[in-house]
């Protein structure tokens, strides 16, 4: 396939169940990572486009609030259906926006479906408490009510899984959203909105704005309307909002980088963790929260690990998400391309060895190699900042107690993954490892139905499971007489 043969959207906002496209509007370019070709024009919201938005949220809470949660789960579920039937158009447009490749593209479509149909489910789940009194003392309960209309951001990453799960979530809980997609990858946000409406959700329950993500954020966190802010991305644009939302004394969830360490012990099976790690690292163009990064590897087995791994990073064929042939496309944007050669030089300076990878050409899209290096010191820049990209690093330990303190030692916990064939050890890492996700002998973290969430710097809340549902209520006591 080429890209000629390729249709992008055109881009518009949604507000108040109306759409606002370019017209008269300041834009933005959407360009294709692969080639570097702009394929489209975002909106600009203007200060008004903005207030319409919280205005139609507002005044759409009430009724949504009040509707049944059997019907919002009916129209999710729609919505995902809706999804599924036009997952070839929007995975088209995911890959020309973001460059993953297509069949990813396709799996993201149906993923996202699944979530969504997961969360729908949570939506009558909302239980209350009563507690038990004579009967001359009345009765005590304490009732779960949606938050109110939430302010959500979400990044370039995954464009249609984080804003389909935080929508669906808070949609679920009976909150109103309004939601700034990224403006690098708009068109699989604009597919998720029209699902919705197409689906039968109701004017100004959501609501879709794109422009200066600062004046969107500051105007939407101080508004009195917005009652929770959700946000996806990096940890210093995480900290930002928070600040925003401290101030106006308001609850936040956040999901922010990550920096995983890989535990590879003594007993594997080398070529099993190998190939795995190998799929893991290159999904997404290494572009993911629970990307794995450290790579601790046993003294024992380093060597070989290093020599079979560099192998099949090299081997791996980097190009257009289109060509199937591609094991993996390019980062997604100029900044994550920028920011990979310090990453190398910074580890190359203090005595890593680079294995393979290394340096990228830019000039026809934004390709970079699989890179690994190999013994990599703790103080080197990656080791304590997230790539968010194809770099795995490996150094080399001997000691479980020294290995599991390295491993803790950073201000991300995100997730971690341990590989061993010891049944004590399985068990007993997990525990010692202070990340919000941990998984064993195999990679890859949150499935469609469970917490997804992270610790310290990584964040706090849940993007998937019934807990998701939960960030979006609050509780209300009611004594009655
Ligand atoms: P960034 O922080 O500049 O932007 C991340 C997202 O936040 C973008 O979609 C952007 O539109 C939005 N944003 C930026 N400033 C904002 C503001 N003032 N108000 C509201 N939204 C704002 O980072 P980037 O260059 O796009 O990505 C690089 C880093 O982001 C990575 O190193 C990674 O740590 C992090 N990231 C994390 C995730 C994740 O899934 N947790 C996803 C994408 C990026």
């Amino acid at each position: 396939m080429t890209e000629t043969t390729h249709r992008y959207p055109d881009i518009t906002m949604l507000i108040d169940g109306r759409r606002r496209g370019t017209d008269g509007r300041e834009t933005i370019d959407v360009e294709n990572p692969s080639t570097r070709a702009i394929v489209g024009r975002v909106p600009r919201a203007e200060a008004q486009d903005i207030d319409d938005a919280l205005a139609a949220a507002g005044r759409a809470a009430e009724s949504w609030r009040e509707t049944s949660p059997h019907r919002r789960a009916s129209i999710l579920m729609r919505a995902a259906e809706l999804l599924r039937e036009r997952r070839e158009p929007i995975a088209v447009a995911m890959t020309l926006e973001n460059g993953k490749p297509y069949g990813d593209s396709l799996g993201e479509v149906d993923y996202t479906a699944d979530i969504i149909d997961s969360l729908a489910t949570e939506a009558p789940r909302a239980y209350g408490v009563v507690l038990p009194g004579a009967a001359d003392e009345g009765r005590t309960m304490v009732v779960s009510e949606p938050v109110g209309p939430v302010a959500a951001f979400t990044p370039w990453n995954y464009p249609l899984t984080v804003p389909g799960r935080k929508v669906a979530a808070a949609l679920a809980a009976g909150c109103t959203v309004v939601i700034k997609p990224a403006e690098e990858t708009p068109a699989s946000a604009v597919a998720l909105a029209d699902a919705l409406v197409d689906a039968g959700l109701p004017d100004g329950v959501l609501n879709v704005l794109f422009g200066d993500p600062a004046q969107i954020s500051e105007t939407l966190i101080a508004s009195p309307v917005i009652r929770k802010v959700s946000f996806t991305g990096s940890i210093g644009v995480g900290k930002h909002l928070a600040r925003l939302a401290g101030d106006a004394a308001k609850p936040v969830m956040l999901e922010l980088g990550g920096h995983a360490p890989v535990l590879v012990f003594d007993d594997v099976d080398v070529e099993d963790v190998v190939q795995q790690a190998l799929g893991a690292k290159l999904h997404n163009t290494g572009q993911s929260c629970g990307s794995p990064v450290r790579f601790y590897v046993h003294a024992s087995i380093h060597d070989r690990f290093v020599a079979r791994f560099g192998e099949l990073l090299a081997a791996t064929r980097t190009g257009d998400g289109f060509d199937a042939d591609n094991g993996m496309g390019p980062l997604a944007n100029g900044r994550r391309f920028a920011a990979m050669a310090p990453f190398v030089d910074d580890a190359v300076s203090r005595g890593a060895t680079l294995v393979t990878g290394g340096s990228g050409d830019d000039s026809a899209g934004y390709y970079w190699p699989p890179t690994l290096l190999a013994d990599v010191p703790d103080d080197a820049l990656v080791m304590r900042d997230e790539p968010f990209g194809p770099i795995a690093v490996t150094s080399v330990f001997t000691d479980e107690d020294d290995v599991v303190a390295r491993a803790n030692s950073l201000p991300y916990g995100l997730a971690a993954y341990v590989f061993t064939k010891d049944a004590d050890r399985a068990l007993r890492l997990p525990r010692r490892l202070d990340v919000g996700m941990v998984s064993v002998n195999r990679f890859g973290v949150g499935a469609r139905d469970t917490f997804f969430g992270g610790r310290k710097e990584s964040g706090f809340g849940s993007e998937g499971g019934p807990e998701a549902v939960q960030e979006y209520l609050v509780k209300k006591l009611i004594a009655q007489g």
